[in-house]
């Protein structure tokens, strides 16, 4: 095979969710740089792959990326894998992938299960955009400050959180964003006991407050983006209250328009004063 080093994702549970092309990988590179050395042994000993490993980690010593950069010179080829979904996304890897370019060898990926991706996918939010936040802080404060900074972020907002965290989160969460924002609790994805719900942060607080089982397992929890206001004025609706606004003063022009379509008046007229056109000179 190809000399280099290949990001191999691995599933997040269910273990057939792993390509074909990543474990003929695992099978065939020279050595498997492994965040946990024994939970990847499981799964390669599930495939019957017997390629040796070696711990890697972000904050490990020099020792693990020089033995892999020297198989690299050698003209062989390594893989990385973390204990599931793909490397790199609140995973090691980082460092290794950075050094390995430096030092002019190719990097590829061999895509696959992400948490993220997969709760995504299923969640029934807007996926057009989505902020990938990964863990939020565990200290209160620094995750109150973290929470009050993303409050205005239109789009759906994607973390992952500990089971010990959950109620704490949503109720923080409940606070910053407000109870009836909708967000989705996926849990144990592609386990005996997943869990997709959506709902408000205030509802799904109560759902896990009445189930501890709810708070239990592997968790994604994502969070519909605020609402924006401009996404609710139609360009038509935009350039009919600009028209007005011209020969009306800017509060009637947004009174006959909220009438007109029925979209609330105090949206129509933060609108204008926000896109107030240059006046006509004399
Ligand atoms: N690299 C992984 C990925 O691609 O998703 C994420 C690794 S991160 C250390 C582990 C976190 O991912 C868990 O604490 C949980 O928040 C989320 N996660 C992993 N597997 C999951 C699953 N099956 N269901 C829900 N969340 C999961």
């Amino acid at each position: 095979m190809e000399s280099g080093l290949y990001v191999v994702a691995t599933p997040i549970g269910n273990l057939d969710d792993i390509s074909r092309r990543a474990l003929a990988t695992l099978a065939a590179v020279d050595l498997i740089a492994a965040e946990d050395t024994r939970h990847s042994q499981r799964l390669l000993q599930h495939y019957s792959i017997a390629t040796p490993l070696v711990a890697y980690h972000d904050h490990s010593d020099e020792r693990p990326v020089r033995r892999i950069l020297a198989v690299l010179a050698g003209g062989g080829s390594v893989a990385l894998v973390s204990d599931a979904g793909t490397p790199l996304v609140s995973d090691p890897g980082y460092r290794l992938v950075r050094a390995v370019q430096d030092e002019g060898h190719s990097v590829r990926p061999l895509p696959g299960a992400c948490a993220a991706i997969a709760a995504l996918s299923a969640s029934g939010l807007p996926t057009d955009r989505f902020l990938f936040e990964g863990f939020l802080p565990a200290r209160a404060g620094a995750r109150g400050n973290r929470l009050e900074q993303l409050a205005g972020e239109t789009a759906t907002l994607v973390f992952y959180e500990a089971p010990h965290r959950l109620g704490e989160s949503l109720a923080s969460m409940a606070r910053y964003f407000g109870g009836d924002r909708e967000a989705v609790l996926a849990r144990e994805v592609t386990k005996a006991f997943e869990t997709i719900r959506r709902d408000s942060l205030a509802g799904l607080l109560a759902f896990v407050d009445a189930d501890s089982n709810q708070s239990r397992g592997e968790i994604v929890l994502l969070v519909a983006g605020r609402r924006a206001t401009e996404q609710e004025i139609s360009r038509e609706l935009a350039d009919l209250l600009q028209r007005l606004a011209r020969e009306l003063p800017v509060k009637t022009a947004a009174a006959l328009v909220a009438e007109w379509s029925g979209v609330r008046k105090k949206l129509l007229y933060d609108y204008l004063v926000a896109h107030r056109e240059p006046q006509a000179p004399g």
